[in-house]
């Protein structure tokens, strides 16, 4: 069968996947990203109990939250653990087999690049689901190392590059040098706790009720690290929580910035420790190059500027943010030599 496999291995395509905790971003060699959809299962247990997959990506994303009873809305990845191998594995080979259609020829390598604190255990899983959807070769690439290359960091050289993923479960720093990673931290601390924080904001301080969808626009739409020299404003509906009736209130720029202060300030505080830890040699090049940020939590206002006033460097937003760890793993892709080099598995 290998044989087989192998032998039409050529008419295939080589696909890059970004597992984001968020999004997940597929991308083929000679192609470019062909999927970008959230991380998202909404399953229905049947009649025996056994999950059913309704829908997958940005249908199952519209349903979070608005399910009635027996189906459930599922981020399988959320925290950048595998909280639930069934659903994760669903959803991997809902992505490739999307991509890779249902011709039986077709059996790409495929290149994954996955949160950094995944255990053994949970690599193996992903590495199995892909190759259980027909997959020839899996490799897996560590975040740090796939930001680092989708944002156009001189990752070969000799040299110290810091890159900051902030995604939507985990925030992942890495010091890269030599096509690997020297020094790297993850904390479940990104775009998801600025959401809940801001839900937990408006209840305390408005009695309003949101929802998560409601708080994460919020934040895209107003939030900002940094006090602005225009506030912003905009009109929230939700919940009175003491009267129980539909209510709406007035938030502005400064609230949400009070909101996510502390979210925020444990960012900061886990990139102070990765350059405490960061050998002399190369935080000299970290401080003439500066910080890269990537992740979709890049790109809350002014936070660039907060991140640049705590640890006293200058910090950049990758061109792509959002795109930047699924064109870094589709780079690794033409460069497997590399990655049987930095593969930490096996
Ligand atoms: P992951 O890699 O974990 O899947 P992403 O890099 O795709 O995560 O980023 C998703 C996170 O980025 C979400 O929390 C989302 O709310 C946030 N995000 C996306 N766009 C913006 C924006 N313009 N401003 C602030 N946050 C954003
Ligand atoms: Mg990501």
């Amino acid at each position: 069968m290998s044989f087989i496999k192998n032998l039409f291995g050529f008419l295939s395509h080589d696909m890059a996947i970004d597992l984001g905790t968020a999004n997940t971003l597929v991308l083929i060699k000679g192609k470019g990203i062909v999927i970008n959809e959230p991380s998202v299962v909404a399953v229905k247990n049947n009649n025996m109990g056994k999950p059913e997959i309704l829908a997958v990506g940005q249908e199952a994303k519209d349903m979070v939250g608005k399910t009635p009873g027996k189906i459930n809305a599922i981020r399988p990845m959320r925290d950048g653990v595998i909280a639930d191998f069934n659903t994760t594995e669903m959803m991997i080979k809902y992505f490739i087999k999307k991509v890779n259609g249902k011709s039986f020829l077709s059996s790409p390598r495929i290149v994954i690049c996955v949160p950094y604190g995944l255990t053994q255990v949970e690599r193996k899983a992903v590495r199995e689901s892909a190759l259980n959807a027909g997959a020839r070769a899996v490799y897996l690439i560590e975040e740090p190392m796939a930001a680092a290359i989708g944002a156009g960091l001189p990752v070969g050289e000799p040299n110290g590059n810091l890159v900051v993923d902030i995604g939507g479960g985990t925030t992942e720093i890495g010091v890269t040098s030599l096509n690997g990673l020297v020094i790297s931290k993850s904390i479940r601390v990104a775009g998801d706790k600025l959401d809940q924080a801001i839900i937990n904001y408006t209840r305390k301080n408005f009695n309003l009720l949101i929802g998560d969808r409601v708080a994460e626009n919020l934040k895209i739409e107003i939030g900002t690290a940094v006090k602005l020299d225009e506030p912003l404003s905009t009109i929230v509906k939700g919940r009175d929580q003491v009267e129980g009736i539909l209510t709406s209130v007035e938030i502005t720029s400064e609230h949400i910035r009070e909101a996510i202060e502390d979210p925020l300030f444990e960012i900061a505080d886990a990139l102070k420790s990765v350059l405490e830890q960061t050998p002399p040699e190369l935080a000299g090049d970290i401080v003439e190059n500066g910080i890269v940020l990537t992740g979709g939590g890049s790109l809350i206002r002014g936070l660039d500027q907060y991140l640049s006033d705590a640890v006293k460097l200058p910090v950049y937003i990758a061109e792509e943010p959002l795109l930047a760890v699924a064109l870094g793993t589709g780079e690794a892709l033409s460069q497997i030599d590399i990655l049987e080099q930095t593969n930490y598995d096996d």
